[in-house]
């Protein structure tokens, strides 16, 4: 892969901060060096001393006084080295990623990150240059919306169904282009963002067959998969489907985990794979703008992965994945109760997202943004995920993870209502 093809021209021009590469060998050096260089402070006068994190079962994870330090110095840009090589034991364990032994550009790396979101920004502002053609699953997470945008980029949307990016409109969208000349083709789009898992906004999931196309048709037009799985563990359907990092023979997917829908949103833990050329990349950025994540979250994280170990860890998650399937059953027993005749929707695959469309509602804005308000319930207009604003959406966006019973039936209720209303004064 010519990896250089698809960096834009910041991303070319940063170069490692010589602070920061310092900070990395300080981390190997033995105890016996004398330091001098970088200008740390002084850990002595930091007024934290250890932590007793209670845990809900009862338990207790200690960070003792060592632990503390580290985390309370600078560290790595990378993430915590001890987080770090977690975590790429981690992703060798469910991935299997095919470059892990390549000792080429394409050889696996990881950096821990601000969420998922953090990379994911960082990745697309080291990818991307106003006028760049970018494919992006639609209906589009509006997170993704909120970071490419800006970037003045060309939105190529790619329709979706409950299983995921459909291969025929990826075909589609690219039929402007030939695989002879990708190279040469300066406007061929160098990207594709997707969710492969619980789509937000969707619930959608993609087949093993789908993504073996999607990763074929990635190798023919030459682009980088963004692998955005923040619901990786949040699949319904067992076993869970390979991964496209898994699928990688070339080292063309930037794939970005998140901590936030299992260990916890605030902590702000992400973490992005790929080739080392692209992670490199995204570090020199990172070196110029947060250094690292914080050391406190890292730390946090790392310990109880350590205490509890791979197996507990992914116990953990199939727990938090059958509660999810279990809100997504009760909402869809409340859908079919309340909004049979008067929308339509898939099974989400996995997440905590549902898609309505409204029958009979061409423009979902103001019966969400004004009208259910007053009716006190409040949902996602589908305008939201769109990657053209200009056009009415009859979609609505539903949230399943928090509601009780009696919420998702009595907010339901609300919106069959809200939705019988706006067809009549359509009709009048
Ligand atoms: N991608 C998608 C598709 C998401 O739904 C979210 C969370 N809303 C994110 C990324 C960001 O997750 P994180 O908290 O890890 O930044």
């Amino acid at each position: 892969m010519n990896y250089l093809r698809f960096l834009n021209s910041i991303s070319r021009a940063r170069k490692p901060s010589p602070l920061r590469v310092l900070a990395e060998l300080i981390n190997k050096s033995p105890p016996t060096m004398i330091t001098m260089a970088n200008g740390y402070p002084n850990s002595d006068l930091f007024p934290f001393e250890e932590a007793n994190i209670k845990m809900k079962d009862g338990s207790t994870i200690n960070i003792d006084s060592k632990a503390m330090g580290q985390a309370l110095q600078y560290s790595s840009t990378s993430g915590l080295p001890d987080l770090n090589q977690w975590l790429l034991k981690l992703q060798d364990h469910l991935h299997q990623p095919p470059t892990r032994a390549s000792n080429g550009e394409n050889q696996i790396q990881l950096t821990v990150t601000n969420g998922s979101q953090h990379a994911l920004c960082t990745a697309c502002e080291m990818l991307l240059s106003a006028g760049d053609n970018v494919l992006v699953g639609s209906p589009l997470y509006s997170g993704a919306s909120a970071m490419l945008k800006p970037l003045g980029v060309n939105l190529i949307p790619v329709e979706t169904d409950g299983d995921g990016l459909r291969v025929d409109s990826l075909k589609k969208a690219l039929s402007k282009w030939s695989p002879d000349n990708i190279n040469s083709s300066l406007d061929a789009p160098k990207v594709l963002y997707l969710v492969p898992n619980g789509d937000n906004p969707t619930g959608g999931g993609l087949p093993l067959d789908r993504k073996r196309q999607i990763y074929e048709i990635a190798q023919q037009y030459n682009f980088i998969i963004l692998e955005d799985d923040p619901y990786y563990f949040l699949q319904f359907n067992k076993p869970k489907v390979p991964s496209f990092l898994s699928l990688d023979v070339d080292g063309r997917v930037l794939r970005f985990d998140s901590f936030s829908k299992v260990l916890s949103a605030g902590l702000r833990i992400g973490f992005v794979t790929g080739p080392q050329a692209l992670l490199q990349r995204i570090n020199y950025h990172l070196m110029a703008s947060v250094l690292h994540t914080s050391g406190m979250s890292q730390m946090f994280v790392y310990k109880l992965l350590e205490t509890w170990g791979m197996e507990r860890f992914l116990k953990h998650t199939q727990t938090v994945s059958d509660f999810y399937e279990s809100r997504r059953d009760t909402f869809l027993r409340a859908a079919e109760k309340h909004l049979t005749g008067l929308a339509e929707w898939s099974t989400p695959r996995g997440g905590m997202f549902i898609w309505f469309r409204l029958l009979g509602v061409d423009d979902t804005y103001d019966l969400i943004t004004k009208k259910a308000v007053e009716k006190e319930v409040l949902f996602v207009p589908g305008i939201s995920f769109c990657t053209d604003d200009s056009k009415p959406s009859p979609y609505v966006r539903a949230c399943y993870s928090v509601a009780t019973d009696e919420q998702m039936d009595e907010g339901l209720k609300r919106l069959a209502n809200l939705i019988i209303e706006a067809q009549k004064s359509s009709r009048q």
